[in-house]
């Protein structure tokens, strides 16, 4: 016959399990769910690479995230400045017959013998 004994955990007394007698855990929900913490805990303490393996892979992956987009940044910055340098003068002339044509148009004038933009960068003189 198992005699009674304390709860580890809340501290009742209880009856083991004939089939376990070395039971020293009462079968209240409290305690089987504490149970499962500390066996998890347990477990962990026998395992400590598994979660710091997952978090290092995690982070070198965010890592690598980040990497690749300030990459992806830095490449697409400096084609940027490339482009405006390459295409400044360009896009200068672009900006000033566009802002013309927008002019005239919000204006509503009507300039006669001027076509769309097709000597653009001919005759006018450059803006200073
Ligand atoms: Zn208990």
């Amino acid at each position: 016959m198992v005699e009674p004994r304390a709860c580890k955990i809340c501290g009742k007394s209880f009856t083991p399990n004939k089939y376990r007698p070395n039971q020293n855990i009462c079968s209240s929900i409290e305690c089987q769910y504490q149970r499962q913490l500390d066996n998890m805990k347990e477990w962990r303490g026998r395992n400590p690479n598994y979660f710091k393996y997952k978090e290092s892979h995690d982070s070198s992956w965010k890592q690598t995230c980040k990497q690749r987009s300030l990459d992806w940044r830095k490449k697409h910055m400096d084609y940027l400045k490339l482009y405006r340098e390459e295409h400044r003068d360009r896009h200068r002339e672009y900006m000033r017959d566009y802002m013309r044509n927008y002019r005239k148009k919000k204006k509503g004038e009507d300039v006669p013998g001027e076509g769309p933009a097709q000597d653009a960068g001919g005759s006018a003189p450059a803006a200073a």
